[in-house]
């Protein structure tokens, strides 16, 4: 599973622009994806073929009162908690502070692992600069500057050095759907995992153990084989006072990432909230397959389904690669035709594509439809081979290709996905230049 890496510090010490800066080259790909309002607190990283999540925890500050120590917020702490690696910033220009103490000694119990980092420190000697933060007893502090990007090549590898290695596209190739059911309490998600699986074979699997961990359960239906990744397990197996929960959407996200395919379920009772498009918007980021589940379709009459379809609509545009199904696991209802859309959707990310084939689809999409002139060269494109699965990335070859307009790419993602019957994953499209 790809590291968990938690960016914590006072405000203004530079977090979010460590984060921006960790997570750029990720973003660009769903820029511009409309309707996607992008959670600024989760995203993925990568140093070389290294894949990390990273959390930046300000946004999850209370309001800092003038004189007033704060306490670290919960979901700083949680986020701590389930790191597995903290990155500890400080601010170089403002030197030490009674709240960098505050912090220090919170992470020093936490037992995580933390790297200690003087932010800010463009321009300055290395050595005086982090002089006075070895008192934090965090040991040998970094200097980097993260709006310069000094040093934080560095700082990553450093980070990323003593665990254990998760290379991208890496590992054997999945022979079964692995699916995570995802989303914010209460939606539905026990529901669902009971109804999919029978009521029995949950309690069969309702075992002690950690209980921080998702639950992975094997099971076959039709003869088919699956994994079910169960987040809201977590809660299930535990004491009823854990219930009412701490939502942890680092497990979630870590569920979504070793998953194949993402079953995101939604409450047709109520609102399509930030938090569902949150979660949303990480999904397509990671790439993987995804199944919209808008349950409790149960009790509704048709203005407030069709409310909720004009809702879903307006919010969740950018997953118009996924089917949506409209189910009540409480009665069971459209549970089968769910599992027929995760089969398609792994087939679908999984899909092998010829070079050939997708060389005939380029050229004859490009007669279509030419490549917009930018600037002096006509860009030209000579063919197309599979540069990866889940998700299916197909790399373009040619010359002139720096400049192709983002309309001109989804113009590509569409033809892809029509021609290989691609439903229910984000195909990508990347550029090679050959001269
Ligand atoms: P956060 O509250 O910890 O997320 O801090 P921000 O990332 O919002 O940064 C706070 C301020 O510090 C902003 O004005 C940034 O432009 C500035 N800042 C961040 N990193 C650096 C840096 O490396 N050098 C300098 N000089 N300023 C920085
Ligand atoms: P979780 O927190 O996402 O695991 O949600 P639960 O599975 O615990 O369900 C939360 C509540 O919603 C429970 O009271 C369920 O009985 C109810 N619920 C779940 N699915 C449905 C459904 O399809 N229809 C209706 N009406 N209620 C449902």
């Amino acid at each position: 599973m790809k590291p968990t890496v938690v960016l914590v510090g006072r405000p203004n010490v530079g977090k979010s622009t460590l984060f921006n800066r960790l997570t750029r080259s990720r973003d660009a790909i769903v820029a511009d994806m409309p309707g996607l309002t992008r959670d600024r607190h989760y995203g993925h990283g990568r140093v070389g073929d290294k894949p990390y999540l990273v959390v930046d925890t300000g946004g999850f500050e209370p309001v800092v009162k003038e004189g007033i120590l704060h306490e670290m917020a919960k979901q700083t702490l949680q986020a701590v908690d389930e790191a597995d690696v903290v990155v500890f910033i400080v601010d170089g220009r403002t030197g030490l502070t009674a709240q960098d103490k505050v912090i220090a000694d919170k992470l020093r119990r936490s037992g995580r692992s933390v790297h200690l980092v003087v932010n800010k420190a463009e321009g300055m000697n290395r050595g005086s600069v982090t002089a006075e933060f070895h008192e934090l007893g965090l040991g040998e502090p970094v200097a980097i500057s993260a709006s310069h990007g000094e040093g934080v090549r560095e700082l990553m590898e450093l980070v990323l050095a003593d665990l254990p290695d998760v290379t991208e596209e890496e590992g054997k190739k999945p022979t079964h759907p692995k699916f995570a059911i995802v989303g914010r309490p209460n939606v539905g998600k026990s529901t669902l995992v009971n109804s999919i699986l029978g009521e029995e074979r949950v309690i069969a699997f309702d075992l002690p153990g950690t209980t921080r961990d998702s639950i992975y359960i094997d099971f076959e239906r039709s003869g088919k084989q699956y994994t079910i990744i169960d987040t809201a397990g977590i809660r299930r197996r535990g004491k009823v006072k854990e219930a009412i929960e701490k939502f942890s959407v680092i497990k979630t996200l870590q569920s979504a990432e070793d998953a194949n395919v993402v079953v995101l379920v939604l409450d047709a009772q109520q609102e399509i909230s930030d938090q569902d498009a949150g979660i949303a918007g990480f999904i397509l980021e990671s790439g993987r397959a995804l199944v919209v589940a808008v349950n409790k379709w149960d009790g509704l009459d048709d203005y407030r389904r069709d409310r909720i379809k004009h809702d879903l609509d307006r919010k969740l545009k950018f997953l118009g690669f996924a089917k949506f199904h409209f189910i009540s696991a409480l009665h069971g209802k459209g549970v089968g035709a769910l599992l027929q859309s995760i089969d398609e959707a792994y087939s679908a990310a999984m899909a092998n594509l010829s070079t050939p084939k997708l060389t005939r689809v380029l050229l004859a999409a490009v007669q279509k439809q030419a490549p917009p002139r930018k600037g002096p060269v006509r860009p030209k494109m000579r063919y197309a081979h599979q540069g990866g699965m889940n998700p299916p990335i197909v790399v373009v070859h040619g010359s002139g290709l720096d400049e192709i307009p983002e309309s001109y790419v989804r113009y590509l993602e569409h033809t892809f996905v029509e021609v290989f019957k691609l439903q229910g994953t984000p195909l990508r499209v990347q550029f090679k230049q050959s001269h």
